[in-house]
């Protein structure tokens, strides 16, 4: 009853299409959402050829998608952080859905630069991770990977030359010695090339982990 009276005073949007969300609904619309959903999939286990992950798992298989395509740019510029956890939720359902064994240790979430998060405020992917966890009964392990700020501009670099540059650009805070089985999540999954670096620092330190992928939209072709 508040709720619905304090959204006449101030109505929210669907993240996606821009209309005005229903009471029942939150960040995004169903309409979208029965959209997006269309385009629900479940990857193959490498990136581009390279086998590095257990499973890659999209949501949504391309990022081509106009609705898709809004909603991360609500979320990553306009502070929209309820739709990560939507759509994180969204993500969880699929995991499980297509998952057979889901006893992962912890969600990993892609870390984003101090000078990103300082400027958003928030880290999307934990946003997202959330929004799984809640769904998988999984525990989040925040800060336990860190982003180095120590790359060279990206802007003149070919893809090679990228690919290298994020090769080292993230490192262990804490370690994961003890566990077994993690899944790392992402928003979206470009090159593979920060997902690879990802899983590098953490088998540096547990060769034996068993790592997952999960992300909102993959930008492969399939
Ligand atoms: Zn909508």
């Amino acid at each position: 009853m508040i709720k619905e009276f304090i959204q006449l005073i101030y109505p929210e949007f669907c993240a996606g299409c821009g209309d005005q969300l229903q009471f029942s609904e939150k960040a995004v619309c169903s309409s979208c959402l029965v959209e997006l959903r269309n385009y629900s999939f479940t990857s193959a286990k490498s990136f581009f050829g390279r086998h590095i992950a257990e499973d890659e798992i999209y949501l949504f298989n391309n990022f081509k998608n106009k609705i898709l395509q809004k909603i991360v740019y609500e979320l990553k510029y306009n502070r929209n952080k309820s739709s990560g956890y939507i759509l994180g939720m969204e993500l969880g359902y699929l995991i499980k859905k297509s998952i057979h064994d889901c006893s992962y240790d912890f969600i990993v979430p892609v870390p984003i630069s101090k000078v990103k998060r300082n400027k958003r405020g928030y880290n999307q992917c934990e946003l997202i991770a959330e929004g799984v966890s809640q769904i998988l009964k999984v525990p989040i392990a925040f800060n336990y990977l860190n982003r180095n700020n120590n790359l060279n501009s990206q802007i003149n670099s070919n893809r090679y030359q990228r690919w290298l540059n994020v090769e080292e650009q993230y490192s262990l805070i804490k370690e994961f010695k003890n566990y077994s089985k993690l899944l790392i999540v992402d928003d979206i999954v470009t090159t593979g090339a920060t997902i690879n670096s990802c899983i590098k620092a953490i088998k540096k330190n547990n060769s034996k982990i068993t790592i997952s992928v999960a992300a909102l939209a993959g930008s492969k072709v399939i």
